[in-house]
């Protein structure tokens, strides 16, 4: 056979195969792969680098055969062969990117806002946070040993329950995993997960429409409350008062009520006494930092759910030298994740400490914000997610607002800016970016990421809306 036929009979083989995988499977896998010859009944698949060899034999060669004796039912033999120079010859591969345009678009997390009943609202719940998924270790085995027993039995023994522990370190992701496992086991249960803020701005509406009765009554209707980061009630006195109220009829009726906050009650000093000690009386559990062995365990459990085929070495490296929390983590796992998409090389050891050297550096080039920014050591591993809602929160216009299809002027800014922050920060593609504002085009974003680079030379009430943007989010100090 020569050299054509063999790509066709190859792309064909692929082309049955790709439905099958992840996309970032198939295109780390198959990209420079081949069939390098077809003789007598038998085809040589050609792999660029020896680690594909046992890959390929354990994961994909049942797939392949199979694909192989569809297009070519009078194959009898399948033989592997590494041929390093595979990755130079584009002549005699396929290119995936082309034959296999990427088209499955990525969904944004769910975070916005439900209704459960006329009036009351919650954030949805993120269905990626559940209980199974969360690596116990020594550092959060009684918060997670508090949210198996509260999901079990909400309202039992463990009422309120209040976690506590440092920014990162999972404490959103077990709210919401009980929040999930509870209307996991009594789907008509309402379960309003609100964070501080959420609650707040629903109090001052109320206040503001004179229809405080209405607010209450809506509330008590609730069989579970979280509230998230409560530490964010200080010095709001009228919602305090309100929590207040909602928080006793609730507790009275047995109805489960599960809190987060980075601190523990007793030093929650801006808080009324009388709510601190309710928060008291409860179940109170900390999370606290992983240490090495939980980090490694967490990295591999998101390695396994991103779908990412990361060698151990690269992966101890990271729980080796990232060791703030666990965002940061995931926020390396994920450059990664980006770094495979758009380069589609294999993370390497190299390639990591890369990550993570541009991840506490380089931020954008106003040069005073960053000479400070890198004085302070900014924080840098944060979620799209963080970035969208911290500017919806500065501005006030909604995050569905800002990610839809709306043209009006008051939109137009925050999105720019959120796209800008995003492409600086984050480090996501245009395209993602793109995607993860309704799927608009990249140089849409180009353009915008544009726009505010230059308007910041010359506006500086922009750059302190972008710098108090930026800390508000935790990106800066
Ligand atoms: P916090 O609310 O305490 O600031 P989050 O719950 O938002 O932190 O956690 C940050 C990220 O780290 C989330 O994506 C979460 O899934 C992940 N995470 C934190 N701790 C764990 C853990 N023990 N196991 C798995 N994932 C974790
Ligand atoms: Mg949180």
């Amino acid at each position: 056979m020569g050299n054509e036929q063999l790509l066709d009979l190859w792309l064909k083989t692929l082309a049955l195969l790709e439905p099958k995988l992840q996309r970032s499977q198939f295109i780390t896998w198959f990209k420079d792969t081949t069939i390098l010859s077809r003789e007598d009944k038998t085809v040589v698949i050609g792999l660029p680098l020896p680690m594909f060899l046992n890959w390929h034999l354990e994961h994909y060669h049942a797939m392949t055969r199979e694909a192989l004796l569809t297009v070519d039912p009078t194959t009898e033999k399948i033989v592997y062969r590494v041929d390093v120079s595979l990755k130079e010859d584009v002549t005699r591969t396929v290119n995936l990117l082309d034959h296999f345009p990427e088209t499955k678009r990525r969904k944004l997390p769910n975070r916005y806002e439900v209704k459960l009943a006329e009036g009351l609202t919650s954030k949805i719940i993120n269905p990626r946070y559940a209980i199974e998924n969360f690596v116990v270790g020594p550092n959060n085995r009684l918060a997670h040993a508090a949210c198996s027993a509260v999901a079990k039995q909400p309202g039992g023994k463990y009422n309120p329950l209040f976690l506590y522990g440092g920014v990162g370190l999972g404490k959103t992701h077990l709210l919401q995993a009980t929040g999930n496992s509870i209307l996991k086991q009594n789907p008509h249960a309402t379960v309003v997960y609100a964070t501080t803020e959420d609650f707040t701005n629903q109090v001052v509406e109320a206040i503001r429409s004179q229809k405080m009765d209405q607010f209450r009554r809506r509330y008590r209707q609730v069989d579970v409350l979280i509230i998230d980061d409560v530490q964010f009630l200080a010095n709001k006195d009228r919602t305090q008062e309100e929590f207040f109220h909602t928080f006793n009829s609730l507790y009275e009726e047995r109805k489960q009520i599960i809190i987060s906050s980075d601190r523990p009650p007793e030093e929650l000093s801006s808080l009324q006494d009388r709510i601190v000690s309710r928060f008291e009386k409860g179940m109170i559990a900390d999370v606290q930092q992983p240490d090495y062995e939980t980090r490694l365990a967490i990295l591999n459990e998101k390695a396994k759910e991103y779908e990412l085929f990361i060698d151990t070495k690269v992966l101890e490296f990271i729980a080796e030298h990232a060791t703030k929390n666990v965002r940061e983590l995931e926020g390396i796992l994920m450059q990664a994740v980006a770094q495979y998409e758009l380069e589609h090389c294999m993370p390497t050891v190299k390639s990591i400490a890369d990550i993570m050297r541009k991840l506490s550096k380089d931020p954008y080039g106003v040069e005073n914000v960053a000479a400070e920014a890198i004085e302070k050591g900014p924080d840098r591993a944060h979620t799209f997610e963080d970035v969208i809602e911290g500017v919806s929160r500065y501005y006030s216009v909604s995050v569905q607002d800002m990610i839809g299809a709306s043209r009006v002027r008051d939109i137009l800014m925050p999105r720019q800016i959120a796209m800008f922050i995003s492409k600086k920060y984050l480090r996501m593609s245009y395209v993602r970016i793109g995607e993860a504002f309704s799927h608009r085009d990249h140089t849409t974003v180009m353009h915008a990421v544009d726009k505010i680079e230059k308007k910041l030379q010359e506006d500086s009430q922009l750059l302190r809306e972008i710098r108090a943007i930026e800390k508000e989010v935790g990106l800066a100090v």
